[in-house]
């Protein structure tokens, strides 16, 4: 059977040649006589693969040593309770910015752990349209983090800029956009990341955090949420998604080979330009998102007709292209058009597009 373009947000689309070494060290990686799924995590080749792959994503991101990279589980979601858990006791209050449904999620968690949080920005009347403009003196003096969501996978927004926090660490989620594009880490306290949109397959979460911000847990927070722990311990407190791991490996040694972020960028680039340049330029689809908000990695839009919609998606995924239809909560549709899509998938999404049009006039 031949492969799909799968414009799934997630989990999504893994780069062929990744998949394919994968699959030939499946059985037996290396000289071990073993396969990665049945290694111990503590066996000298596991071993290099957790350190290979934390130096990879090193050099791919221009890392400081001041910062830890931890592999986690528990998804993006588990971090939506350690954030608050690991960084608010430096003040006692945080700020959120919400511009979506994950971090309105993040928002709600730590206010439903019982801190002091506030909402100081949000665009949600607007329907998440764009992103919210945020200034210093919008966040409190004495907050000990703001956070935000980077990439708004549901509605497909994206910071244009990175809030100028001052002093105060800025916390981003980064689920859905990590590693799409090169990023300043000096200027986030915390990064973190579920890895099954553009990282890996899913298991993996991973935490960039800054060493300074180690100190502030919350003293009797459960083990497995401490940063701290988790740091000390190399991500091997217990057993880490040892798997998942492997994979980001191969991803990262990937995006490396073709040059790194700055390539990876020009590639992505070039793929939204196409199908952004196709939605301006024609007036059948609409795409909500406001131009200087738009996401290079989850593209959306719709034809203002709900029956039409479905008809699409269903037409698409019929012709190979496949998980175009938007989020449960927003309908429409949303091509997540991620690193490892190909720039033929989405020149094929958009020869549909126009197929679609001409064959389905609205009333
Ligand atoms: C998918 C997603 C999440 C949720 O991730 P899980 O790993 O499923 O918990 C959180 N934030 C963003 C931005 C996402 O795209």
């Amino acid at each position: 059977m031949n492969r799909v373009f799968n414009f799934s947000a997630g989990p999504s689309m893994l780069p062929l040649p990744v998949l394919e070494k994968a699959a030939a060290e499946l059985v037996c990686y290396g000289e071990s006589g073993m396969s990665v799924m049945e290694m111990s995590h503590r066996s000298p080749d596991y071993e290099a693969i957790i350190a290979d792959a934390e130096a990879m994503l090193r050099r791919l991101m221009n890392i400081p040593d001041n910062y830890k990279v931890l592999f986690l589980q528990g998804g993006a979601s588990t971090q939506f309770a350690a954030v608050p858990m690991n960084l608010i006791k430096r003040t006692g209050k945080a700020d959120y910015a919400v511009s979506g449904q994950f971090s309105g999620k993040a928002f709600k968690e730590a206010q439903k752990l019982g801190y002091d949080v506030k909402c100081i920005a949000t665009t949600k009347d607007d329907n998440f349209d764009h992103v919210p403009v945020i200034t210093k003196d919008m966040i409190r003096p004495d907050a000990a983090y703001l956070h935000i969501c980077f990439n708004n996978t549901i509605y497909g927004t994206k910071y244009p800029y990175i809030p100028d926090t001052g002093d105060i660490p800025l916390v981003a989620d980064m689920s859905s956009c990590i590693i799409s594009e090169p990023v300043d880490v000096t200027k986030f306290g915390v990064i973190y990341a579920g890895a099954q949109k553009n990282m890996a397959p899913a298991g993996l979460t991973l935490v960039i955090v800054r060493e300074d911000l180690l100190d502030t847990a919350e003293e009797n927070m459960p083990t497995m949420l401490e940063w701290k722990t988790m740091a000390e311990n190399g991500s091997m407190y217990n057993t880490p998604p040892c798997y998942a791991i492997y994979m980001a490996k191969l991803v990262y040694e990937w995006i490396l080979g073709l040059g790194g972020l700055d390539e990876m960028k020009k590639l992505n680039e070039k793929k939204a330009a196409y199908l952004y340049d196709y939605l301006d330029n024609q007036d059948y689809y609409i795409a909500p998102v406001k131009k200087e908000s738009r996401s290079m990695m989850n593209v959306t839009f719709v034809t203002g007709d709900a029956d039409l919609d479905k008809k699409f998606a269903k037409e698409a995924g019929a012709a190979g292209l496949k998980n175009l239809k938007g989020h449960r909560s927003v309908g429409g549709m949303r091509a997540s058009i991620y690193n490892a899509m190909p720039y033929d998938g989405v020149v094929a999404l958009v020869d549909f597009m126009k197929k679609f049009a001409a064959e389905n006039p609205k009333a």
